[in-house]
């Protein structure tokens, strides 16, 4: 594998755009922080502090000066993280990465006092500012902030909680340790009798292999060891729920997932639509299940043979050029603008790291600044799902790229409720003109299957994690212990539900809630489901629709952070406060499993 002095410099992203060597972004840190070692680093900023009530023009000119600091030094933080991850081993990268996330951490610490203060203020002040032109640029910001003052606690109160905070984290990162640390998983034997090892990684691999005794083992070993730690696991949970319970109750908020909601003003409906949503139509989740029994010619369908492609003969290979000319291609339905802008980024501004290097990060993500490129890293190896992978992050960066033109810094980021639509969007663009385009029928097969794998995974799966999050926060809400026993009964229950007659439920799955870290996060995996439903519903009325479908979509992505999330998907066509941008996604799953099965029943007959 090649050294990163060896990888040419059109496979390199353009970090020079940033800074044009080390050299000028050391010295770019000196000039902005002549001395990290003292502190205050931005005496400026403090003597804001204790001003705020007086007048609006004080909050505007406190706002604009750590603005203009956090724009910096996102800035110095984006070189330092990029070069970090060419090559994770070079010294010199990991202690430039080392100083700005120090000066991050001192930076929030210097203006923690900002929020407070202005929340402190009476209402009527807070009123006034509101309305004051001075403070036009900052109006939805500080709209935000006011809206939470309702749950605020008193400056004491709030300190006590602040004070809580790291010792009400030791659930999940005792689970964190169990789980990516300490818990080994062995190794299993294949058909062929060769050992395999097991990890997080493998399983993911194994349990999608031809080989259906492999399936069958990692599945039952994999779930094993979690059961034998079934009550450190159930107390783990029980931890991190009434976690979240407190501080719901310390802020009175009615319920925790109201807590979990609130701040991205979303309400409480939007989650239990998606809910109801979903099980009006879990009839084409059992359908699909079936397919998959009779193609796969089981006697019985068991939870090991729910990810195993139904098609094993297609190996689709793409060299990384091309990669770049079909995503820029499937994108031809957002206009010339937005193409010639992908165009642009890829072959001219260099966005994209391409290949593996030693010691390169691995994975792949879209990251950059207001004051940067949209940057990809990727790892690219030619496969398929590497062209799926340039089409999401592309998706993400052209929609850091609208925001960044078209907003002011303080609403150039998107919200993660929002962020992955755009993604999801741009890979449904790609199985379009791939399906489109594609003669072999065993190809067709495959990427049709994969894109109802793909729904299956976010949606259906998505949701009735999300179930299970709002069963056992009610329960702990009532007071109902959670024992291993109540959540396995539970687990199974809706796994019941969800795969439906034609599969078997076996009893290792009973244990899965004690593996997944997100039911730790608070109420987040909804927003998978939500995501790739309005990215769904929105690529639909787009590649049908009008040019005032497309403009919508266009200014959605040029919205930011600028209104509330669900706001900002009603301007580009999705209304996520009713259920039908959920059903239009079962829709497509519907159609897209019509399909699959005309063309499975004509392979069969030839
Ligand atoms: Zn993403």
């Amino acid at each position: 594998m090649k050294t990163r002095e060896e990888v040419p410099l059109d496979d390199r992203w353009n970090v020079e755009a940033l800074y044009p060597n080390q050299n000028a972004w050391e010295q770019a840190f000196k000039k902005f922080v002549p001395n990290p070692q003292k502190s205050p680093h931005w005496p400026a900023l403090q003597q804001y502090q204790g001003t705020l009530e007086k007048d609006p023009k004080k909050v505007k000119e406190a706002l604009d000066l750590m603005m203009g600091i956090d724009r910096e030094l996102s800035k110095l933080y984006t070189y330092a993280h990029l070069r970090h991850d060419e090559d994770i081993a070079n010294p010199q990268f990991k202690k430039n990465y080392e100083q700005i996330l120090t000066l991050a951490h001192a930076f929030a610490q210097e203006t923690a006092w900002f929020q407070p203060e202005l929340m402190a203020l009476p209402d009527t002040v807070l009123n006034q500012f509101l309305a004051s032109p001075i403070l036009s640029d900052y109006h939805f910001y500080i709209e935000k902030m006011i809206r939470m003052k309702k749950y605020t606690l008193s400056p004491d109160n709030e300190k006590l909680l602040a004070l809580a905070g790291q010792a009400l984290q030791t659930s999940y990162k005792t689970f964190s340790a169990i789980n990516d640390a300490d818990f080994k998983f062995g190794s299993v034997e294949n058909s062929q009798g060769e050992a395999k090892p097991l990890s997080h990684a493998s399983y993911g691999i194994y349990i999608r292999e031809q080989d259906r005794l492999l399936r069958e083992r990692v599945f039952k070993q994999y779930h094993q060891k979690y059961e034998t730690y079934e009550n450190t696991l159930c107390e783990l949970l029980t931890g991190q729920v009434q976690n979240h319970l407190f501080q719901a109750r310390a802020r009175q908020f009615s319920s925790c997932l109201e807590s979990a909601l609130f701040p991205k003003n979303i309400d409480t409906s939007v989650y239990h639509a998606l809910i109801e949503a979903v099980h009006e139509r879990l009839d084409v989740l059992h359908r699909y299940m079936q397919l998959r029994k009779r193609i796969l010619q089981l006697d019985e369908l068991h939870l090991y043979d729910i990810y195993v492609p139904l098609t094993s003969a297609v190996d689709i290979r793409m060299p990384y050029a091309e990669a770049e000319k079909i995503v820029i291609e499937s994108v031809a339905p957002l206009g010339k603008e937005y193409q010639e802008f992908l165009r642009k980024g890829f072959q001219k501004q260099r966005w994209v790291d391409r290949y593996e290097n030693q010691n390169k990060r691995s994975g792949a993500y879209s990251s950059g600044c207001f004051d940067s490129l949209p940057y990809i890293l990727m790892n690219y190896k030619d496969l398929l799902r590497d062209v799926f992978t340039l089409a999401h992050e592309a998706g993400h960066s052209m929609h850091s790229l609208y925001s960044r033109k078209t907003q002011p810094y303080q609403y150039s980021d998107y919200p993660i409720f929002l962020a992955e639509v755009a993604s999801t969007f741009n890979e449904d663009l790609l199985t379009r003109l791939l399906i489109e385009r594609c003669k072999d029928p065993h190809e067709k097969i495959f990427l049709l299957n994969q894109k109802i794998e793909d729904i299956r995974g976010t949606l259906f799966r998505q949701t009735m994690f999300a179930e299970f999050e709002l069963l056992i926060h009610q329960h702990v809400e009532q007071g109902t212990p959670l024992t291993p026993q109540l959540l396995k009964q539970e687990y199974r229950q809706l796994n019941q539900t969800y795969f439906g007659p034609a599969t078997v439920i076996d009893p290792e799955i009973e244990i899965e809630w004690a593996r997944i870290p997100h039911f730790y996060y608070n109420f987040y995996v909804f927003q998978y489901a939500t995501g790739i439903s309005a990215a769904l519903a929105l690529a639909e009325k787009v590649v049908d629709g009008q040019e005032k479908d497309r403009t919508a979509y266009l200014s959605f992505l040029q919205g930011g952070s600028s209104k509330y999330p669900i706001d900002m998907l009603k301007m580009a066509g999705v209304d996520m406060t009713s259920p039908a941008p959920v059903k239009a996604a079962i829709e497509t799953f519907d159609r897209l499993l019509s399909e699959l099965e005309q063309l499975l029943n004509q392979t069969a007959t030839v």
